[in-house]
C-alpha cells in the first residue's frame, strides 16, 4: 500500500457555546492530506491509468488540492505540472506554505491557465479535484457515517463547499443508499449560492441528488481575511481544543449559527486543511494588528 488511509475516521461529541454536535474527524485520515482531498483521490489510489506518467492541475496558488496532488504523485513517481493564474511576485522569491510543500515534492508551477495543455501520458484532474471519480471516495465516507449514526433519527450533516465535490456526492451516496433521514447542508465559500448550484450541475444533472444550499447575510470573498472568521476559528478551537481549517471552517460556522443549525442533531464534517493554516495565520497576525492600531 502506498498510502494508509486511516478509516474509519473518528466520530467525536463535541460542545460550543452550549450546544453540543458530532464532528467527523476526516481531518484525520492522513498527515499529508486535507481530508476530503484524501477521499477524493481515493479512486485515482486504485484505479490508476497505466500510460500515465504526469498529473496535471490547476487552481489556487496556495491551494490544499495542489499539495495533496504532489503527495499523489510523488509517492506514486509520476510528474505533477500545476498552473496557476497567477503567481505572486513574493512567493516565487520565497515561496510558503502549501507551496513550498507542493515545489519539494517536485511539483513544476507555471503561471496562465491559457498555457494548460495536456498530452496522452497526462492525466488531467480538475481544480480542487471536482472530478466525477470523486463519488468513489466519498461514498466510503457516506457509509462510515452510516455506520457510526443511527440511521433511524434525522441528522443534519454540515460541510463548507468550495467546489462542492464533497456535499454533492456525499448527498447523492445518502440517496443512493436509501438513507433518508440525512439530510446534506453545505454552504459556498467560493462564489455565491447560484455558483455553487451551477458546481452542482456540472456533476451531477439530477437536482434531487444535491444538498441543501445556505448563505450568511453578509458575504464574503474566498481567501480574504475577516475579523470574525478569526474569531470564531478561536473560539472553537479553545472550546473543542480542535484546530478548524481557516479558509473554509469560519464561513461554515457562522452559516450554520446564522441558521441555527445547532438546534438539529448536527453532524459537522471536518474536511482538514491544517497545513494550509500556516500561511493564513501569518497573515492573520498581521491583518488584526492593522485593525487595532486603527
Ligand atoms: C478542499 C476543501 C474544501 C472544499 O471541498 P469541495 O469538495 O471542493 O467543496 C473544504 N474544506 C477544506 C478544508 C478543504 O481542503
Amino acid at each position: 500500500m502506498l498510502f494508509e488511509f486511516k478509516t474509519p475516521t473518528p466520530l467525536e461529541q463535541h460542545t460550543f457555546k452550549k450546544f453540543s454536535f458530532l464532528l467527523k474527524r476526516d481531518d484525520l485520515i492522513h498527515k499529508d492530506f486535507s481530508g476530503n482531498k484524501a477521499r477524493k483521490i481515493y479512486y485515482y489510489l486504485h484505479n490508476f491509468p497505466k500510460k500515465i506518467d504526469t498529473i496535471i492541475s490547476f487552481g489556487s496558488i496556495q491551494s490544499n488540492a495542489m499539495y495533496s496532488l504532489s503527495i499523489f504523485a510523488k509517492a506514486k513517481g509520476l510528474k505533477f505540472r500545476y498552473y496557476a493564474h497567477h503567481i505572486p511576485k513574493h512567493l516565487l522569491q520565497k515561496p510558503s506554505g502549501n507551496l513550498l510543500a507542493a515545489l519539494k515534492n517536485g511539483m513544476e508551477l507555471i503561471e496562465g491557465y491559457e498555457k494548460i495543455k495536456v498530452q496522452e501520458n497526462e492525466l488531467f484532474i480538475n481544480e480542487g479535484i471536482a472530478n466525477k471519480e470523486a463519488y468513489f471516495g466519498i461514498e466510503f465516507l457516506a457509509k462510515e457515517l452510516i455506520e457510526q449514526l443511527e440511521t433511524a433519527k434525522e441528522y443534519t450533516i454540515f460541510l463548507p463547499s468550495g467546489t462542492g465535490t464533497t456535499a454533492l456526492f456525499l448527498s447523492k451516496a445518502f440517496k443512493m443508499l436509501q438513507v433518508n433521514n440525512f439530510e446534506v447542508v453545505t454552504t459556498p465559500c467560493v462564489g455565491d449560492s447560484a455558483y455553487l448550484k451551477e458546481q452542482f450541475f456540472h456533476l451531477e444533472s439530477n437536482p434531487i441528488y444535491h444538498p441543501k444550499i445556505i448563505d450568511t447575510k453578509k458575504r464574503y470573498h474566498f481567501g480574504r481575511l475577516y475579523q470574525e472568521f478569526y474569531q470564531i476559528w478561536l473560539e472553537l478551537q479553545k472550546e473543542t481544543k480542535v484546530e478548524f481549517d481557516l479558509l473554509y471552517d469560519p464561513k461554515g460556522w457562522l452559516a450554520l449559527m446564522e441558521y441555527k443549525l445547532y438546534e438539529k442533531n448536527l453532524v459537522y464534517i471536518h474536511q482538514g486543511g491544517v497545513l494550509g493554516n500556516e500561511t493564513l495565520k501569518k497573515r492573520y497576525k498581521v491583518f488584526l494588528q492593522i485593525k487595532e492600531q486603527l
